[in-house]
């Protein structure tokens, strides 16, 4: 038996609804299984906790993270950038690593879709360096290491190497950003020489960005910077149904992140409609990424069995109203710990 211990970020918005739906599947799999034990470490961050500390992210919560195996984590709403942009730096998460896919019954404007956005993490524009010039000028710099384009587009072309397609979109603005994203290119036409077998193109942002609506699934893995990575992978999950349903990952060497793409989105906060699915797909990820890092079968199997669960909620019409449903966020949850039931537990 072995037993993780999870920090999960309960967040802003619909980021309590979502997080005690997280914990009610957590807390299943617990009891259920012979194989899997958590720990589940609730850490306040975000609005309320500046609100209540003074700090979006307090040293307490700053400690649990650090102290847990992986971290589950809500939108946060205002202070957002103070949570996470600070958690993907200090734990050196430098990829993010966003799936968009069909789903049985999801609506979308193109159907086998399934494409990975492959986008780097600690750089660009998020470093946050922005200057007055004068009263009516800002000076924004981006940052570009051939550091972080290594490791980013040795994950992309590793993972495009495990999978049917085999191909990366390298995503840029070369012509117009030409020493930055040119080093960029460069280093991942380098990384691309250990990967024969993947399939290599380039691709200007806006290109792509046009091509995503066109014919998505043209791409396997975008491999792209942090900033463009976060405009392309909205509109991923846009094509493949609703943001409602990306998950994301936020990897680093020794500790990972996991979260859904969507925002707090303060509209639909206690209204008890907002769809846990990027959330539960992001636990699946969790389940994943855990799986190989500590060598365990049972926690990767169970990952499976979430995404099969889904799967046969929309193939059977069970969905939450954003996605052209009947359910609530809680309805929906229960239907799919009911499922989750059927599928077992390791
Ligand atoms: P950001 O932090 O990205 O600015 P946001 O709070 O503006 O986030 P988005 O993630 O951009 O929200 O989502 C836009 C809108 O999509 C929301 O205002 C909401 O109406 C809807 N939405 C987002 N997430 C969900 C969800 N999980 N379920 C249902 N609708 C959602």
């Amino acid at each position: 038996m072995t037993r993780y211990k999870i920090s999960l970020l309960v967040g802003d918005g619909i980021g309590p609804e979502l997080s005690e739906c997280i914990t009610k599947i957590l807390e299943k799999i617990h009891d259920k299984s012979a194989s899997l034990k958590f720990d589940i470490i609730k850490v306040e961050a975000g609005d309320n906790a500046l609100l209540k500390y003074n700090s979006a992210l307090p040293e307490e919560s700053f400690k649990q993270i650090k102290n847990s195996q992986a971290c589950l984590k809500s939108p946060v709403g205002e202070s957002a950038a103070d949570v996470i942009l600070v958690l993907r730096r200090y734990f050196e998460l430098f990829a993010n690593i966003r799936p968009s896919k069909n789903y049985p019954n999801i609506d979308s404007i193109s159907e086998d879709v399934d494409l990975i956005t492959v986008r780097e993490n600690t750089e660009d524009l998020y470093v946050g360096w922005e200057f007055f010039s004068d009263d009516n000028t800002i000076i924004s710099l981006r940052k570009t290491s051939r550091e972080a384009c290594n490791k980013i587009s040795e994950y992309g072309f590793n993972l495009a190497s495990k999978r049917t397609k085999k191909k990366v979109t390298i995503v840029h603005k070369s012509n117009v950003l030409r020493k930055s994203d040119r080093l960029f290119i460069e280093t991942a036409r380098e990384i691309s020489k250990k990967y024969p077998e993947v399939q290599i193109e380039e691709m200007y942002v806006d290109a792509c960005s046009m091509e995503l609506i066109r014919n998505p699934n043209r791409f396997d893995i975008i491999l792209t910077t942090n900033l463009f990575g976060d405009i392309i992978s909205d509109e991923s999950a846009q094509v493949t149904g609703s943001i409602g349903l990306a998950p994301a990952a936020n990897i680093g060497e020794k500790f990972a992140l996991f979260e859904p793409v969507h925002g707090a989105a303060f509209d639909i906060a206690g209204k008890n409609i907002a769809n846990p699915t990027a959330f539960i797909l992001a636990l699946k990820m969790m389940f994943e990424w855990v799986g190989y890092k500590y060598n365990d079968i049972n926690i990767i199997d169970q990952s499976i069995k979430i995404e099969k669960a889904v799967n046969k909620l929309f193939i059977n019409n069970i969905k939450t109203k954003d996605i052209g449903g009947q359910l609530s966020t809680f309805e929906f949850n229960k239907k799919f710990l009911q499922l989750l039931d059927k599928e077992g537990y390791n």
